[in-house]
């Protein structure tokens, strides 16, 4: 397990997030996607980890959810509207904490894998990664608090239900011993664009997954 140090942490106050990478040096106003420089192909099979990344973590907790699925548009960027990809897993959904810190974590961690082992991985495009998780880091945000009322902490805690840090640490493990399942069901997502929750289990070799009618959306 690694440890990360509290100063590799980065307080951006203009968009509220905490990041491991510092912000990059920009000279006129861009967007995330032009940072992330990425042709088409390669963005959607990033944004395929990043969705295969939660699902396979919900199936393996035992977290059903209705589908999974990659955007046509793949999402513009964040600055217009729509998600690039996204977990439909009901409306009013209710799961252990622990289990909601690591399957919301699990995203941002599996896309910022597949840049290092596909040998595109920079400090800017890693930071890319974490601020579109920026949703998925507000879930994490609101679980932590229902225990710990500051809010998560960064890189000072060994604790990963209050340290982001030690949350991403802990993930990455989890990861490592599903990494071969994120990867083919990323794979088929990316070909296939939607996958119900059923047809994500049958592929990893989960026995099941209930799935839920009601629509509601992680991205
Ligand atoms: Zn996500």
């Amino acid at each position: 397990m690694t440890t990360t140090l509290c100063s590799a942490w980065h307080v951006d106050r203009g968009l509220g997030l905490t990041t491991r990478q510092p912000a990059p040096r920009l000279d006129q106003p861009t967007t995330a996607y032009r940072i992330l420089g990425l042709p088409d192909p390669l963005l959607r099979q990033g944004i395929a980890m990043h969705e295969a990344g939660h699902a396979v973590l919900m199936l393996r907790l035992g977290m059903p959810f209705t589908s999974v699925s990659v955007a046509d548009d793949l999402g513009h960027g964040p600055d217009k509207q729509g998600s690039a990809g996204l977990v439909d897993f009901g409306a009013s959904y209710s799961a252990p904490v622990p289990d909601v810190l690591l399957s919301s974590a699990a995203g941002e961690r599996a896309q910022d894998r597949w840049l290092r082992e596909a040998g595109l991985w920079t400090e800017d495009r890693a930071w890319v990664v974490e601020i579109l998780a920026a949703h998925d880091r507000t879930i994490i945000d609101q679980a932590v608090r229902i225990s710990h009322p500051d809010g998560p902490t960064y890189g000072v805690s060994s604790d990963p239900t209050v340290d982001l840090a030690a949350l991403h640490d802990y993930v990455d493990v989890w990861l490592h011993g599903l990494w071969d399942q994120v990867v083919e069901l990323a794979s088929v997502l990316n070909r296939r664009g939607t996958l119900t929750g059923a047809q994500a289990a049958a592929i990893t070799s989960f026995s099941s997954n209930g799935g839920t009618p009601e629509s509601g959306v992680t991205e």
